[in-house]
């Protein structure tokens, strides 16, 4: 006979007891994230981007923006910005293929497969989206992906977003990426890696990489973003640079850093882009941005053909402040272009030489994890065509100390 079994009376809801907090869980992980010195405080920025900059009401030295050309704060942008919202609204209100495609939107797309030589390119709302979702339109279950270990995080995002098998290879070991490419098997294979890292300041070997892509049958997609209006005889990039137009499928590039404006793009064959229009899916289901970004970018794309000496003039004040560097001892880990870090080690090293190089007039922002591996982290200076070289000889000074 089964036994009945009485449900146990639900004891009488106690209308002053709390109510169980789903989000309490939060105020613990903050808790762990500031014990290893890993919070991340909201800093406000007074006026516009420029060779000093007002933080929290405190005016420094900026070396914390990727305005790598000094066109972000330029009256030039803004105007070009005015002209395009005056014709046609501030908002896109729709989608690209919808009818959020303004004519500004398309005169800037040409512009950029103009400045890059190629078919074709496409804008996104950020270099992020851009990287993110055309990695993902290009690589699928049953493909590999091939990842430098230092990539930025909307690469490492995109490789998740394919759900395609990943393999992570040691920064620029090019022996590594070709052993790997030829032992394991895949429908398609996509090698990814940005041109100039992010933090390290670092180049990938374009040439040998386009020659492994080749020789692996790979597709190769590349990360200009730091590099794009710094690199090359017309600005478009470390691929220009090395000349490795033929060997690089995919450029992806952002309008956000030393063009001054925001956005990104994906340059390269009419059918890659074609394919994206159809596949690419923070591009299909996301409104496309203002007008008036689109202008401000195509007038600071025409502004980086026009003012080479810029880029020039950043490479010489780059090359100089690593030398005074490098002179006085400082571990710069390898840095080859205007992205200079000073490897700190632990978040609290970091965190205590920015808050130095801030009492001597300097903002170089510490970079900790996850932006940087653990036992990595480092201050990092983002020179800018804005600086004077003695401002950079005092802050060579300051952290040859
Ligand atoms: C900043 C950055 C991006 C993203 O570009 P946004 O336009 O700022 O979204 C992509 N890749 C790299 C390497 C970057 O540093």
């Amino acid at each position: 006979m089964p036994c009945r079994i009485e449900p146990a009376p639900s004891p009488p809801r106690d209308a002053r007891a709390p109510l169980p907090e789903p989000l309490g869980w939060i105020d613990g992980e903050l808790a762990d994230l500031a014990a290893g010195d890993l919070l991340r405080p909201q800093r406000i920025r007074s006026g516009r981007q420029a060779a000093r900059v007002v933080l929290d009401g405190r005016e420094l030295v900026n070396l914390g923006s990727n305005d790598y050309l000094g066109y972000a704060g330029d009256v030039r942008l803004t105007k070009a910005a005015s002209k395009a919202a005056c014709a046609e609204g501030f908002g896109a209100g729709a989608s690209p293929l919808v009818s959020g495609h303004s004519q500004a939107h398309e005169n800037l797309e040409q512009a950029i497969a103009s400045l890059l030589g190629v078919e074709a390119a496409l804008v996104f709302a950020s270099g992020f989206a851009a990287n993110s979702a055309t990695i993902a339109a290009v690589a699928g279950p049953g493909d590999a992906i091939y990842s430098d270990e230092r990539n930025h995080a909307s690469l490492i995002d995109g490789c998740r977003l394919a759900r395609a098998a990943v393999h992570v290879y040691p920064h620029r070991d090019l022996a590594a990426l070709e052993r790997l490419l030829a032992t394991t098997a895949a429908r398609r294979k996509l090698v990814v890696t940005d041109t100039l890292f992010s933090m390290d300041g670092t180049i990938a070997p374009l040439p040998d990489l386009c020659d492994i892509a080749r020789r692996q049958g790979a597709i190769l997609l590349v990360d200009e973003a730091h590099a794009t209006g710094v690199f090359g005889a017309r600005g478009s990039g470390l691929v220009e640079e090395t000349g490795c137009d033929d060997g690089v499928h995919i450029r992806v590039g952002t309008l956000s850093k030393a063009l001054g404006a925001a956005g990104g793009f994906v340059a390269g064959p009419g059918r890659l882009v074609e394919w994206l229009r159809h596949k690419a899916r923070a591009w299909i289901f996301s409104t496309a941005h203002p007008p008036a970004v689109a202008g401000a970018a195509a007038r600071a794309i025409e502004l980086v053909g026009r003012e080479s000496e810029r880029r020039r003039e950043l490479r010489a004040l780059s090359a100089a402040f690593r030398e005074r560097l490098t002179a006085r001892g400082v571990d710069i880990g390898g840095a080859e272009a205007q992205i200079v870090p000073v490897i700190a080690g632990e978040p609290a090293a970091a965190l205590a030489l920015a808050e130095r190089l801030a009492a001597a007039g300097f903002f170089v922002p510490a970079i900790r994890p996850p932006s940087v591996p653990v036992g990595r982290s480092l201050v990092r200076a983002s020179l800018s065509w804005l600086h004077s070289e003695a401002d950079l000889a005092r802050l060579a000074d300051a952290l040859g100390q």
